[in-house]
């Protein structure tokens, strides 16, 4: 099968958004910004061996590779307009790409998001390279560096289950024997399928001072808000939002605990906001810690003690065995 017999059978897919003006079968794709807004863009990629284990289900990498990109047009409060797809494959295995391309456009449906064009290579390693196009208007984009001193610092969902996630599937006898097969279902679904909070993004935008979503670990990402503000954080070790099933394992392995801080994957918002607003917080949200003047990271524990806090999270360019699966 030849490219573009490949693209037309598992990527060409019609698309009845109207603000696409022309899309898949031409040199470029055509998109009409809504009146008034800024177009936002990003880029992911994610390559086997290094983004994901080599033996993760190809409806998963698919249904990934698009999710971590609209997570970032949700963590700056934009709506999705339409992605494009870059997929460069060792070899032209048709099962994989149906499965792929049928992960791929779960999400594309369950968030009403059009591929609107891309490339497909033959190349020795497997990737994935989406780029994602979003809007929102100017006033409402959703930045790093607006966090305030005095601010709340808060987080979407559950974290950590994703790194949990991760030990499950890379050594399955490390799992202690309470952590039953449902919460190990529950542990990889939420690594291998994250839900973009793009619903909470656009809510936030608007309220939050400032926002990320959390691809490299809270601590990480936390810090690059705290950077790009020039501010500082104070956390409550004790305040992370956890999962019944990681409360479950963290409980069995207390030498896992710090691991969600500083786990990635778990594509939940992490924002700033006045503690005025939190009564009116749109969104479901745990609040972990306050802005505070003063660069860096501490714990402050509930007994009044202060400890430094290393921000170290997902180094992208760390050597693979350390970084391979996040
Ligand atoms: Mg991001």
């Amino acid at each position: 099968m030849n490219e573009f017999a490949l693209i037309a059978r598992y990527f060409d897919r019609p698309c009845a958004d109207a603000r696409l003006a022309f899309g898949v079968g031409d040199d470029c794709a055509g998109v009409t910004v809504p009146a008034g807004e800024t177009l936002l863009v990003t880029s992911d990629a994610l390559i086997a061996g290094r983004h994901f284990p080599h033996d993760t289900a190809p409806f998963d990498i698919g249904y990934k590779a698009l999710a971590v990109n609209l997570s970032d047009l949700a963590a700056m409060g934009a709506a999705p307009l339409g992605v494009t797809l870059a997929l460069a494959v060792p070899a032209v295995d048709e099962h994989w790409l149906a499965e792929c391309s049928s992960g791929f456009f779960t999400l594309a449906d369950q968030v009403g998001v059009c591929l609107i064009g891309g490339d497909t290579v033959h190349s020795p390693v497997l990737s994935l390279t989406v780029t994602a196009l979003g809007s929102a208007k100017p006033s409402r984009v959703l930045r790093r560096s607006g966090a305030k001193v005095g601010d709340l610092i808060a987080v979407t969902g559950t974290v950590g289950d994703a790194g949990l996630g991760l030990r499950a599937v890379l050594n399955p006898s490390s799992v202690p024997p309470f952590v039953d097969a449902a919460a190990q279902e529950f542990l990889r679904e939420r690594l291998n399928r994250p839900r973009p909070r793009l619903h909470e993004g656009q809510q936030l935008a608007g309220f939050a001072h400032a926002a990320i979503d959390i691809s490299d670990g809270v601590l990480q990402d936390l810090s690059h808000v705290l950077t790009q503000s020039g501010v500082g954080a104070g956390l409550n070790p004790n305040a992370l939002p956890l999962s019944p099933a990681a409360k479950t394992w963290l409980e069995a392995e207390p030498t896992l605990r710090g691991l969600p801080w500083r786990c990635g994957d778990d594509y939940e918002l992490l924002f700033t906001l006045s503690p005025h607003d939190w009564p009116s917080c749109p969104v479901a949200a745990t609040v972990i810690g306050v802005i505070e003047a003063e660069a860096g990271i501490r714990w402050r524990h509930a007994d009044g003690r202060v400890e430094a806090v290393q921000p170290e999270g997902f180094d992208h360019f760390a050597p693979a065995t350390q970084a391979e699966g996040s």
